[in-house]
């Protein structure tokens, strides 16, 4: 990945915000609040909570404004009236934001909603601060070679892609050995299969360490989220499956790490407060003030560490055997696991469901190279569907 230094270097900085209303949305806003001065708002999104963008607009001042969801508009629209702030709705509507002039754009959308906006920031060039891993799960090679066209610089806002980016060489690439991604294990590191098979949606979103919205806390509890950052390391530092491994570590404070040809082990450590990762991005190339609590490894006294369980979380194995299948094989993997949280979380499908239905649709669907947005969408849409199908064959 090129790092180069754009013109957005500039103070102030001016930024959008693609999915303002969400947990790292918040988290952004909070520290362009903290720092007044050195940031403009371009524009921000939301998906369908008027309210809380109507919000945020009138505290933040963008001046454009957009919404998912064209029902929200009206709300949306009169909760502005008067304020000289453009809105609009729908999904056009997010692209339109993500396409206007800004040195810096946070995509932090969840899901595969989030992929065509974010492309249209990286094609403008810039900074992208990406905290929206699946648009990378499903099209990884478009979006990597879109990076590479337009001059973009691509910034992890994931914790372990952040970690991993401030401690990797991309001058020499060659001396990298391995990606070790930290995970914390999620809600139900210790549970049996057969507790696993009662969690409830609230369990499941109640993550020990991280505070995330509800479909990444899902994605901890199966341990879909490590395999979906898998692909997105592989993407981001061009490094082959086989070269990233996976490490449990519970406290969440070693945030990942770099081994090298000659044995050393690069780390970055923090508290699990996402405000860091984004504050890296926010300021970058610089660093800038942020509120989080010291570490203190002294108090902290011990870290543990243990090896994955593929057998108690599947999803791991699934992610990567989709990874080594390429083509559409991690578009169909992401698309049916959406469908499938979204299935739990409404109470239809049980948690072992989840990874049993991104089991069979991978199998199901047959996988194909891909080299268009249109074609992603396509193989998106049509895992969606059969997904949608085999929890409706399920639960009818
Ligand atoms: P949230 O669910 O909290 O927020 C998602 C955001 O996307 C909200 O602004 C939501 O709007 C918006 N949105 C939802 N659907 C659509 C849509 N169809 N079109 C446009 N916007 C939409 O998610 P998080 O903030 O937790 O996560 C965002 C992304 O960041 C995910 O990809 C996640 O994996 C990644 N990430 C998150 C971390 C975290 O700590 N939360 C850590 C690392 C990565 P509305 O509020 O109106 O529904
Ligand atoms: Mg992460």
């Amino acid at each position: 990945m090129a790092v180069v230094l754009p013109d957005a270097v500039a103070t102030p900085r001016s930024v959008t915000i693609l999915g303002a209303t969400g947990s790292v949305g918040r988290n952004t806003i909070d520290l362009i609040k903290r720092n007044p001065a050195d940031f403009v708002v371009e524009a921000i999104t939301g998906g369908s909570n008027a309210a809380l963008l109507a919000e945020q607009a009138l505290l933040l001042r963008p001046r454009f404004v957009a919404i998912a969801d064209k029902n929200a508009y009206p709300a949306l629209k009169e909760a502005l009236s008067g304020s000289g702030i453009e809105v609009a709705a729908g999904a056009g509507a997010i692209i339109a934001a993500a396409e206007r002039p800004s040195n810096w754009v946070m995509a932090s959308i969840v899901g595969a909603a989030g992929l065509a906006p974010t492309l249209a920031a990286v094609r403008r060039g810039g900074i992208v601060a990406l905290a929206n891993k699946e648009s990378l799960v499903c099209a990884g090679d478009l979006m990597m070679r879109e990076v590479a066209r337009s001059g973009a610089t691509l910034l992890p806002v994931d914790s372990e892609h952040n970690a991993i980016y401030q401690v990797f060489d991309f001058e020499r690439q060659d001396g990298v050995e391995e990606l070790i991604l930290t995970a914390s294990g999620g809600p139900f590191r210790e549970l049996t299969r057969d507790a696993m098979a009662a969690v409830t949606p609230e369990q499941a979103v109640a993550h020990p360490n991280w505070d995330m919205g509800a479909k990444i806390s899902i994605d901890s509890a199966t341990m879909m989220n490590k395999g979906l950052e898998l692909i997105e390391a592989h993407h981001l530092f061009a490094m082959p499956e086989e070269r990233i491994s996976i490490l449990v570590h519970p406290q969440s404070v070693i945030h990942s790490l770099v081994r090298y040809r000659d044995g050393s082990v690069l780390a970055q450590l923090g508290q699990p407060d996402m405000r860091t990762p984004i504050a890296y991005t926010l300021a970058w190339p610089e660093r800038m003030d942020v509120p989080v609590d010291r570490l203190d490894l002294a108090a902290l006294a011990r870290l543990e560490f243990a090896t994955p369980d593929t057998v108690r979380f599947p999803a791991l194995k699934l992610a990567r055997e989709a990874l080594r299948a390429g083509g559409t094989a991690p578009t169909v993997l992401n698309a049916a696991n959406e469908v499938a949280v979204a299935g739990f979380l409404a109470g239809r499908i049980g948690f072992l469901d989840i990874t049993n239905l991104v089991d069979h649709i991978v199998a199901e669907l047959s996988h194909y190279a891909v080299d268009s947005l249109d074609m992603v969408l396509a193989a998106d849409i049509e895992a969606r569907v059969r997904a949608g199908e085999f929890i409706d064959s399920k639960t009818t």
